[in-house]
């Protein structure tokens, strides 16, 4: 595979506004970002201004980017698996709002995370009604993919079992909407482990098994403070923490692993430019 089909970058900031996301990745030489196209920690924002939309797409021009190397993320507070109806239709109206900003910016994808059971319903009931939460999400927007992202299971998220992404795909009626994020901190922590060749490539054949490489839009690097299996969730910066740097020399290295965004999301914003040089000059050399 030739260096300029791995689109690598991180979670930049989008502060002052969206626009500024696409020239927060040029700075620290991405070729792919993700973001938040508003405010993660509240459930209302204002509508993306024309002059907003119209920045951003000139500065994705700029930065020669192409909307699937962008893997918006959405609000934290979204729980597409609440087990109360209430909370589940707010969450699921965020939700499509988030879609909406996502295809207004002329992008394709929208990364969340699953959902949780809070306890009160049983695992298979959630995964359902987030199944359910989907469906209904996409029937009210067009064109832009839900990329579900795994977790490392903490507290009571779901999607810490690559059946758990299955589980919710298979129910989701319009398969070519529906697409899969993985994040190696999470993976690790959830008990799947990159380690070495081995259990690299028996964790992604087991996802190849259960999942299928055809939904992996999106990849998360990071390495994790937590160990193997810990259910918790805690990013580090790449060959800092549990993981080391082999399993990210794999993924770079990895056939299967097509041009899709590989998004940092570690601790250290400032080391971003290093950590994507790093992972560049991993190709090729296995
Ligand atoms: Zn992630
Ligand atoms: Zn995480």
């Amino acid at each position: 595979m030739k260096p300029e089909m791995r689109r690598i970058g991180a979670h930049v900031s989008a502060a002052g506004g969206v626009q500024n996301a696409p020239l927060n990745a040029i700075e620290i030489g991405a070729k792919a970002f993700a973001f938040f196209t508003k405010n993660q920690r509240q459930w209302k924002s204002k509508a993306l201004t024309t002059e907003q939309i119209d920045g951003f797409l000139a500065n994705m021009e700029k930065g020669g980017f192409r909307p699937e190397d962008v893997l918006p993320h959405d609000s934290y507070l979204i729980n597409l698996g609440h087990p109360e109806i209430e909370a589940r239709e707010k969450s699921v109206n965020a939700f499509i709002d988030e879609l909406q900003r996502c295809k207004q910016l002329g992008l394709v994808y929208l990364n969340f995370h699953p959902g949780s059971h809070l306890r009160k319903i049983e695992e298979e009931a959630c995964l359902d009604l987030i199944a359910e939460s989907i469906n209904y999400a996409l029937d009210q927007t067009s064109d832009v993919i839900a990329v579900i992202e795994n977790t490392s299971g903490q507290g009571s998220n779901l999607g810490y079992r690559f059946e758990h992404l299955a589980h919710i795909i298979d129910k989701v009626e319009d398969k070519s909407r529906i697409a899969v994020c993985l994040d190696t901190c999470h993976t690790f922590t959830a008990g799947y482990d990159l380690r070495t060749r081995e259990t690299y490539d028996e964790t992604m054949n087991a996802f190849d098994e259960i999942v299928g490489f055809e939904y992996l839009k999106g990849m998360h690097i990071n390495d994790s403070k937590p160990g193997l299996g810990s259910r918790v969730d805690r990013h580090h910066s790449l060959g800092k923490g549990e993981l080391g740097l082999d399993p990210f020399n794999f993924i770079i290295n990895d056939d299967r692993i097509k041009d899709i965004p590989l998004v940092l999301e570690t601790i250290e914003p400032a080391i971003w430019p290093e950590e994507i040089q790093m992972l560049y000059g991993m190709m090729g050399k296995q």
